[in-house]
């Protein structure tokens, strides 16, 4: 038996980081939303005790470090479930980007193998397990749009933000979520307004949403890749309304509201950066498969 299951990114339309912790995570606060952009996994039933990962992109692990592959052996050991699975990864969302590509590919597997193996967990003890993997995995088990709080992991559901385009630039290197948050200094720096951005979502603003945007570690990962502030000034040039860097980077985004303006940004960015994607946040109704 196989199924295929869609493993969507996420941008972090605010993003603030409260402080460090005794076990060495940071406390956080952000406003994280799914768009539709996916990984496509499609897994497949063993018969024998062994979980095997396969994704032909070079920059993915194919062993036990792939979060995939940790989704699933934490299923099976909680759950003593001696049955296996193949999971091939077809990776659609650009790699140490800040889009939680494999934090998505991990919580789609929780979600997939629940139904393949059977267990009939709920989303929430998903959302749980999940949280043991990586701080961003209960939130992309969920989908649609949240304030993330906690290392990440606790999760409060609020509206879709209105319709609109977003269009993401991808730098050529990626980034180590770790060596931002190493490099991160809390003091002096300039935090975001989330809760200005949890109204401007709750009013369907759009104009309030662009003027809330923010990201506390900007300013961290502008310091390795300068590429960042070159692509947010190119985005700011062809008309993207606000521009944002998403995570720990170096992916920047930029909302569009009107179709005429998506392509001259779009367009105009294909001339700077090789991976650009034109995408649509995905709405409560639509959020997962
Ligand atoms: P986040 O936004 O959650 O910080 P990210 O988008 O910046 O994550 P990922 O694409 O998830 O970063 O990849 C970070 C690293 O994780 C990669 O360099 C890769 O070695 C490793 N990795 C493990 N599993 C996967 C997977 N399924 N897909 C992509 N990378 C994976």
């Amino acid at each position: 038996m196989k199924i295929l299951v869609k493993a969507p990114a996420k941008i972090n339309l605010s993003l603030d980081v409260l402080g460090k912790r005794e076990d060495g995570y940071h406390d956080v606060k952000m406003i994280m939303t799914t768009i539709d952009l996916a990984d496509r996994i499609e897994l497949e039933l063993l018969e024998q005790n062994r979980i095997i990962v396969t994704s032909h992109n070079r920059y993915v692990p194919d062993d036990q470090r792939n979060l995939a592959y940790q989704a699933a052996a934490l299923l099976k050991d909680i759950y003593g479930v001696k049955l296996g699975a193949q999971i091939t990864i077809t990776k659609n969302i650009p790699v140490a980007a800040g889009l939680a590509g494999g934090s998505s590919d991990a919580a789609a597997v929780l979600r997939g193998l629940n139904k393949l193996w059977g267990l009939n967990c709920s989303i929430d003890e998903l959302a749980q397990i999940g949280a043991k993997i990586g701080s961003d995995v209960s939130f992309c088990v969920y989908g649609g749009t949240a304030i993330a709080t906690g290392r990440g992991e606790q999760i409060e559901h609020i509206g879709s933000p209105p319709p609109c385009w977003v269009i993401l630039a991808k730098p050529s290197q990626g980034v180590s979520t770790a060596t931002v948050y190493q490099n991160l200094n809390l003091n002096g720096i300039e935090h975001p307004n989330v809760d200005g951005m949890i109204d401007a979502i709750t009013n369907q603003d759009y104009k309030q949403i662009c003027g809330s945007l923010g990201n506390v570690l900007e300013s961290v990962t502008l310091k390795f890749h300068p590429e960042v502030a070159m692509i947010k000034e190119q985005m700011k040039r062809f008309g993207a309304d606000a521009v944002l860097m998403s995570g720990s980077g170096p992916t920047v985004f930029g909302l569009v509201k009107h179709d005429s303006r998506m392509h001259r940004v779009y367009n105009g960015l294909k001339g700077f950066c090789e991976q650009v994607y034109a995408v649509r946040m995905l709405g409560e109704r639509e959020k997962l498969e």
